[in-house]
């Protein structure tokens, strides 16, 4: 097909009808009310905000007389039949029209459009691709609202850097070394819910926490997009930091797609995956000689939407809530009833825990799963990993120092943090929020200070602990204060 003439028609004091009142019309209606008034619309039922804009209104099936005295007819009906008789008749009359998302019925199709003052910009791509022109017409408003139209690439800079990095799945040392780098660098960090606190605590950047919570600070992407942008365009360096990879199903895909509309530069750092971590630390290899030779990433969420692929290894994540029909799914597809499942939650985190069955057993269970779990499945789940070697070692809350008495091979330390992290903003949840002592082992107390701040939250600590203290002194004062 060749390509549309663009032409600027003068249109207020022509008449425009339109067949069709429900959402495609009203979109439509929008823009062309920009230019006139002079609209008709004829519909068997318009939809009330159509109603409301108060146009002539034609309420009945659409006839080919309907077109008399018209110029311009958008043909905006949901039924493919009418709109190509509407065609055939425009035709007949001589009379343009424009079909709704189909060029090759269309005498002429709608640009997208920037507006400002005199000046018009319009951007089209022949209606091959309306996601592309939306892009294109969308990134030469920001050029232009920011004043940088013609920007050298020596102001670049100017617009500041974004990294959008992948954090790992909870234990803070599987940061990568690059990561850890620019988040030193950085001077402002974006994290979202499934990265701790303690991690970004170490780090001096403002801290902007755009987690989902159950308060007033609850960030949709749209906003978390816009604060990106906010911070980048003041020249920032800006970290954007996420659970696990930022590319899987991490929406870093999204993320980038707006700095790029907003000629931000930008760079990915990887991330170890919820699977990954999930898969190391609970000793269930994704892939195994002659066992499983393939693995598939799939979400339990939405339900409506569960996968099951064809992959020897299945890995799903976010399914909390969807266990059981992410099971039933699997089992739908003809997976044998025996096959292995493990359920991980908070993997290497230190509550990491586990719920293993077969997939006949856990469908049939109601076991309570908490966020954030991924759920593994296939031949190579043994039956010895709820006994892995993260879960042998101790979990000692170091309750400030530790002076290097626990060797990392039998325990792992949990920091209880010192104070609010320098920088943080009021979004910022408290550090110590959600400290779960079920799962503790042992905690360390290493000063007289530490041991009142603790109490201050703690008022008891639960008895199967064992309670080191780092000298007589500051022993006397956990026996005060516990009552111990
Ligand atoms: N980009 C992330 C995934 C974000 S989607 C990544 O690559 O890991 C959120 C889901 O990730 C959660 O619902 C959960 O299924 C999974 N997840 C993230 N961290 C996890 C953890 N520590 N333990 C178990 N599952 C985790």
């Amino acid at each position: 097909m060749k390509s549309f003439l663009p032409l600027n028609i003068r249109i207020d004091n022509k008449k425009i009808l339109f067949v069709g009142g429900g959402k495609i019309a009203l979109h439509k209606i929008k823009t062309v009310l920009q230019y006139t008034r002079n609209i008709s619309i004829v519909s068997p039922e318009i939809q009330d905000e159509l109603h409301q804009m108060g146009f002539e209104e034609i309420r009945k099936e659409y006839e080919t007389s309907d077109l008399e005295g018209f110029f311009l007819v958008y043909a905006c009906t949901n039924n493919l039949e009418v709109n190509r008789r509407i065609k055939n008749d425009a035709a007949a009359y001589g009379i343009m029209v424009n079909v709704v998302d189909n060029r090759e019925l269309s005498d002429f199709i709608s640009p997208a459009v920037i507006k400002k003052d005199e000046m018009t910009i319009a951007v089209s791509s022949n209606g091959e691709n309306v996601k592309k022109t939306v892009q294109w017409r969308n990134r030469i408003k920001a050029m232009l609202q920011h004043g940088d139209f013609f920007t050298k690439s020596s102001e670049q800079h100017k617009k500041g850097y974004v990294y959008i990095i992948g954090a790992g799945p909870g234990d803070p040392e599987l940061l990568t070394i690059k990561a850890e780098r620019v988040l030193h660098e950085a001077d402002v960090i974006l994290y979202d819910d499934l990265v701790s606190s303690e991690l970004v605590a170490r780090f001096k950047a403002l801290k902007i926490y755009t987690g989902k919570r159950k308060d007033h600070h609850h960030f949709e992407q749209e906003a978390i997009n816009e604060e990106i942008i906010r911070h980048a365009l003041q020249g920032k360096k800006v970290a954007r930091l996420k659970g696990g990879d930022p590319f899987i199903f991490g929406r870093g895909g999204e993320e980038i797609e707006v700095l790029r509309q907003h000629g931000i530069r930008y760079e990915i750092i990887p991330g170890i995956t919820a699977a990954h971590g999930a898969s190391a630390y609970t000793e269930i290899p994704l892939t195994m000689r002659k066992i499983s030779s393939s693995v598939a990433f799939c979400t339990g969420h939405p339900v409506n939407k569960i996968q099951v692929p064809d992959a020897d290894t299945l890995v799903y994540y976010m399914v909390a809530s969807t266990v059981q029909e992410v099971l039933n799914a699997v089992a739908k597809k003809g997976r044998d009833e025996k096959t292995m499942v493990a359920i991980v939650q908070n993997a290497t985190r230190y509550n990491q825990k586990i719920i293993t069955g077969t997939l006949g057993e856990l469908r049939n269970s109601e076991k309570a799963v908490y966020s954030p779990a991924l759920l593994i499945l296939g031949e190579n789940i043994n039956q010895f990993i709820e006994d892995n070697w993260y879960s042998k070692k101790k979990k000692v809350l170091i309750v400030d120092e530790d002076y290097g008495i626990y060797a990392s091979e039998d325990s792992i330390k949990v920091h209880f943090p010192r104070r609010q992290a320098e920088g943080a903003d009021e979004t910022m949840p408290e550090l110590n929020e959600s400290f779960d002592l079920d799962f503790i082992d042992e905690i360390f107390f290493s000063s007289s200070v530490c041991i009142r701040k603790f109490h201050a939250i703690y008022k008891s600590i639960p008895e199967k602990i064992i309670v080191k203290t780092a000298d007589q002194e500051v022993n006397a004062e956990y026996r005060k204060l516990f009552s111990v």
